[in-house]
């Protein structure tokens, strides 16, 4: 059953503004949004709370910074989060990650606490077959 992150989607085009953020047009990332059922934003960069991940997902939505938009391994480990991870839990999907972050955190320390993560270990499990799908 999938379950769609309303609210995620919504706060997702709040971020898009507020970033500057626009569809990608070109690359895999655009192939992506068309045969996904996803949106892939480009932004100018991409900093969240003064960290710069490679990409970024908010409900059914990627944040790439401009020029990585042929990043495929990047894009197909996002496309792990929405697939396995948003659409399975939906909005609840954000509180169970920040829920985990911080169970990693106190367990490992917080050096450690987003590779520990289990919805991070998911996503590396999985971004290869996610991107052999995707060529
Ligand atoms: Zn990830």
């Amino acid at each position: 059953m999938k379950i769609t992150p309303i609210c995620a989607n919504l706060f997702a085009r709040l971020l898009a503004r507020f970033w500057k953020g626009r569809d990608a047009q070109r690359g895999i990332a655009a192939e992506i949004a068309q045969r996904r059922k996803t949106r892939v934003i480009v932004v100018p960069e991409l900093n969240v709370l003064g960290m710069r991940p490679l990409g970024m997902t908010m409900g059914e939505n990627i944040f790439i910074p401009e020029g990585s938009e042929n990043d495929a391994l990047m894009l197909a480990h996002e496309l792990v989060h929405i697939e396995e991870q948003w659409r399975k839990y939906g909005d609840a999907f954000a509180l169970l990650y920040l829920f985990e972050l911080l169970r990693a955190g106190l367990r490992d320390g917080w050096g450690r606490a987003y590779l520990g993560n289990k919805f991070e270990r998911e996503a590396y499990a999985k971004q290869n077959e996610y991107l052999k799908q995707l060529s």
